[in-house]
């Protein structure tokens, strides 16, 4: 368990109301017009939540859209078959996040929204930020949340890269603690940005020790990145009477929950493709190759190109066979 973090911010009382005043001014009037923002549904801001936390904001909307016309209840959600699911959440990447979506919405169906912060803890995929964002916008609860923008921010009003949750709680307005957080997240977004921070349009750059040190740029401290693992596999590519020889999905791997070509040697083999996929850290080369089976491998299944709509397929798979598509009609 991590411990928590010491107040780094030295504003006194009289600032940090000050600091309040000034930034949900300035959110109010400058907030954008996001489609959960029309919403206090903790379903569908909890929804938007988990779809922001690896994708951007502009990415995300479509999703959330068409996500929440699937699905529009946590009943609905957890009803649906996993597979609907992963289909609609294709493009978005880091799957787990879809399947952890799901199993909250059986919790939320089975027992109601979690009334508390702490409650909210307990759900599937639900860590401390998610659960003080959606606890705090859909029902008023008093807790700071501290994404990737709130810590920059913070880091730069308090010039110290330690600056974290417990300089959150101290700012939070607990009367407005869902506009606060989103008023944090939205400078952190439109203002205090990662590279240059637009200090002339801040609405709290009389509260930030960065600038007045003239230091913003030290802040936060640069992180050393996770090395790129390489990774390469061959795919084989068959195809039989209008079925393609794919694996189904299995539990773990690279394509968890996804069908894919299988890895299987053929007979005079022949390259037809090189793709190139990325998954958090690891850089994949795929070669697509065509050619005889030897045998056919048990695991695996002739699967009609009718069905393959309405299947959860591997990225890099549903593209190749687009590009096909669009090469076989060229
Ligand atoms: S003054 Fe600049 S560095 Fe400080 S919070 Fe505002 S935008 Fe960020």
């Amino acid at each position: 368990m991590s411990r928590p973090s010491k107040q780094t911010i030295a504003l006194n009382t009289r600032a940090i109301r000050d600091f309040r005043r000034r930034l949900l001014a300035w959110h109010d009037a400058n907030k954008r017009d996001l489609p959960w923002r029309r919403t206090r549904d903790p379903y569908h801001i909890l929804v938007s939540e988990i779809m922001l936390q690896q994708t951007r904001v502009a990415a995300a909307i479509p999703y959330y859209e068409c996500f929440l016309r699937l699905f529009p209840t946590a009943a609905a959600l957890g009803r649906a078959r996993e597979t609907t699911v992963l289909r609609a959440w294709t493009g978005l990447g880091y799957y787990s996040r879809a399947r952890n979506l799901q199993a909250a919405a059986r919790e939320i169906a089975r027992c109601g929204f979690p009334a508390t912060y702490e409650d909210a803890l307990e759900l599937p995929g639900v860590g401390p930020y998610t659960a003080a964002a959606v606890t705090s916008i859909a029902l008023g609860k008093p807790h700071a949340a501290v994404d990737g923008n709130v810590k920059r921010v913070l880091a730069r009003v308090a010039a110290d890269n330690r600056a974290g949750q417990a300089d959150a709680d101290a700012l939070l307005d607990t009367e407005r603690p869902g506009d606060f957080n989103q008023a944090m997240m939205e400078l952190g977004a439109l203002v205090c940005l990662p590279g240059t921070p637009k200090c002339g349009e801040c609405p709290v750059s009389r509260h930030c020790a960065a600038h007045a040190q003239g230091s913003v740029t030290e802040f936060p401290a640069r992180r050393v990145k996770r090395a790129t693992e390489q990774v390469k596999i061959r795919w084989a590519f068959v195809e039989h009477n209008d079925a393609l020889l794919l694996a189904p999905p299995k539990p773990g791997g690279l394509w968890r929950g996804f069908w894919h070509l299988p890895e299987i040697s053929l007979e005079r083999p022949r390259l037809v493709a090189r793709l190139q996929h990325g998954i958090t850290f690891r850089d994949i080369e795929i070669e697509v190759y065509t050619g005889r089976v030897r045998r056919m491998p048990v695991a695996c299944e002739f699967v009609p190109k009718t069905r393959l709509k309405r299947i959860p397929l591997a990225t890099p798979l549903r593209k190749f066979l687009k590009d096909l598509e669009m090469e076989r009609q060229a």
